[in-house]
C-alpha cells in the first residue's frame, strides 16, 4: 500500500509464483509495469519448490541441466531486477470489478481478495498452474503440537539441518528428494515409508537405495515427543505393529500437497474440463483484462503440454497484451531485451 491513504493500483498482479509468475513478473518489469505476485506458498517457485526442487530439469532454455530449486532462485533474482511486491501466504479468494480509485467514474480496476488481504490491479494474471498448494497436513501424534518446533510440511533451508538427526516421512518425490539433498548436510537421516513401492522417480529411489540414508519401509509415524522442541519421534511396523523410538532433532513430514483451483473456479471464467481456464491466442480469459498463461492455460483448439517452458512463452504473450491495456497505443512488441536492459546492472 503507498503512504497516503489511496490504496495503490498495480499494473498487473500475478496469482501464482511458480515458473509462469516469476518469468512474468520479469517480463512485465522489462515493460515498466508495476507488479504484485500473490501466492499461497510461503515461498516462491510453484510446483517446482513444493513437489521437486532436489530434481533436474534438463529442458528449461539455455540449461542444459538445472537443479529445480536452482532454476528457481535464478528466476526470483531476474524479476528482483525490477522490485516485484510479494505477497506470500495468501491464497486469493476472489475478484471483483470495482471502480479504480482517483480515476475517472467510469475506470475500472479489479480487487484481489485473499485469505489476508485485498490487492488492486489493473491487469490480473492467472498463472496458478494446478492451484493453490496446500501441504497435506497431520493431526494425531503430536505433530500439530511441534509444528515449527522441529515439524515442518516444506524444508525450506536445508543448511538448518546440518548436524542433526532428521526423521523424514513419505514415499514421493519431495520426501526422497529431501532425504537425498540431507544426506550431507545431517548428521543422520532416517526416512520412513508406509508401503514397499515409492512414488518417486525410480532414478530417485534408486539414488536412495544407494544411499546412506537409513530407509525404513513399511512403518509409520505413532507418535512425536519432546517437551518444548521435537527429541524422539515413536515409529511403528505396520506389520507387526511393533515400535521403535528415535531421538530426532527435525521432522519432515512430506505427505504430499493438496492442489485446488478451488476458488478460481468461482471468478465466471470459461473454463475447459476442471482444470483449465479457456484462453485465446492472446492468453485473454473471457474477463476484461484477466489473463492466464502456464499450467493453468488452455486454448480450445489445443492439448495440454503442461512444461515450463510453454508458460515462459504464454506468459510473455499475455504480459505483452496486458501492457496495450494499461499503455493505451502501446506497441505488442516489446523491442529487444538487450536493448531495453542497456546499461542496466544485471545480476549474474
Ligand atoms: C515431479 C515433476 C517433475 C517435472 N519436471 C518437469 C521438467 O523437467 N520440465 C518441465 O518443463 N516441466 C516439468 N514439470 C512440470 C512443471 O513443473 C510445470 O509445468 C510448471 O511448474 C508450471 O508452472 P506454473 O507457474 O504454470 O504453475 P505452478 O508451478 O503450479 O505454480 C502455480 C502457483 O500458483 C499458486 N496458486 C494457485 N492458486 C492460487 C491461489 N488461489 N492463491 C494463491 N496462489 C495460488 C500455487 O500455490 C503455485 O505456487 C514437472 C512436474 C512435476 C510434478
Amino acid at each position: 500500500m503507498s503512504s497516503d491513504s489511496a490504496p495503490e493500483v498495480f499494473d498487473i498482479t500475478f496469482v501464482g509464483a511458480g515458473p509462469t509468475g516469476l518469468f512474468g513478473a520479469f517480463y512485465a518489469g522489462l515493460r515498466e509495469m508495476s507488479v504484485k505476485i500473490i501466492d499461497a506458498l510461503p515461498q516462491a517457485g510453484g510446483q517446482l519448490i513444493a513437489l521437486y526442487p532436489e530434481k533436474m530439469i534438463y529442458d528449461s532454455p539455455g540449461f542444459p541441466g538445472i537443479v529445480s530449486k536452482d532454476l528457481v532462485t535464478n528466476l526470483v533474482t531476474q524479476a528482483g531486477q525490477w522490485n516485484p511486491i510479494y505477497a506470500l501466504g495468501q491464497r486469493a479468494l476472489n475478484l471483483t470489478r470495482r471502480s479504480l480509485p482517483g480515476g475517472p467514474a467510469e475506470a475500472q480496476c479489479w480487487e484481489i481478495e485473499t485469505d489476508k488481504e485485498k490487492h488492486l490491479t489493473r491487469t490480473v494474471m492467472l498463472s496458478a498452474g494446478i492451484g493453490a498448494f496446500q501441504p497435506v497436513t497431520l493431526k494425531e501424534g503430536g505433530a500439530d503440537r511441534f509444528e515449527g518446533k522441529g515439524v515442518v510440511y516444506m524444508a525450506r533451508d536445508l543448511n538448518e539441518y546440518a548436524g542433526r538427526n532428521v526423521l523424514i516421512v513419505g514415499g514421493g518425490d519431495s520426501a526422497v528428494d529431501w532425504a537425498l539433498a540431507l544426506e550431507s548436510i545431517a548428521a543422520h537421516v532416517t526416512l520412513i515409508h508406509r508401503r514397499e513401492g515409492f512414488r518417486a522417480h525410480d532414478s530417485s529411489v534408486n539414488a536412495l537405495k544407494a544411499s546412506s540414508v537409513d530407509v525404513r519401509i513399511f512403518y509409520e509415524l505413532r507418535e512425536i515427543q519432546g517437551d518444548d522442541r521435537v527429541e524422539r519421534a515413536v515409529i511403528f511396523d505396520n506389520r507387526t505393529q511393533e515400535d521403535t523410538v528415535l531421538l530426532v532433532d527435525d521432522l519432515i513430514l512430506a505427505l504430499g500437497f493438496k492442489a485446488d483451483l478451488g476458488p478460481i473456479r468461482e471468478w465466471g471464467l470459461e473454463t475447459i474440463g476442471r482444470r483449465y481456464i479457456k484462453v485465446n491466442q492472446r492468453m485473454e480469459t473471457n474477463l476484461p483484462a484477466v489473463f492466464a498463461a502456464g499450467d493453468i492455460a488452455l486454448q480450445e483448439d489445443q492439448d495440454p503440454l503442461n512444461l515450463i517452458v510453454i508458460g515462459f512463452g504464454q506468459v510473455t504473450v499475455a504480459v505483452n497484451y496486458a501492457y496495450t491495456l494499461i499503455k493505451p497505443g502501446g506497441k505488442v512488441f516489446p523491442g529487444h531485451s538487450s536493448e531495453k536492459m542497456a546499461g542496466k546492472a544485471v545480476p549474474r
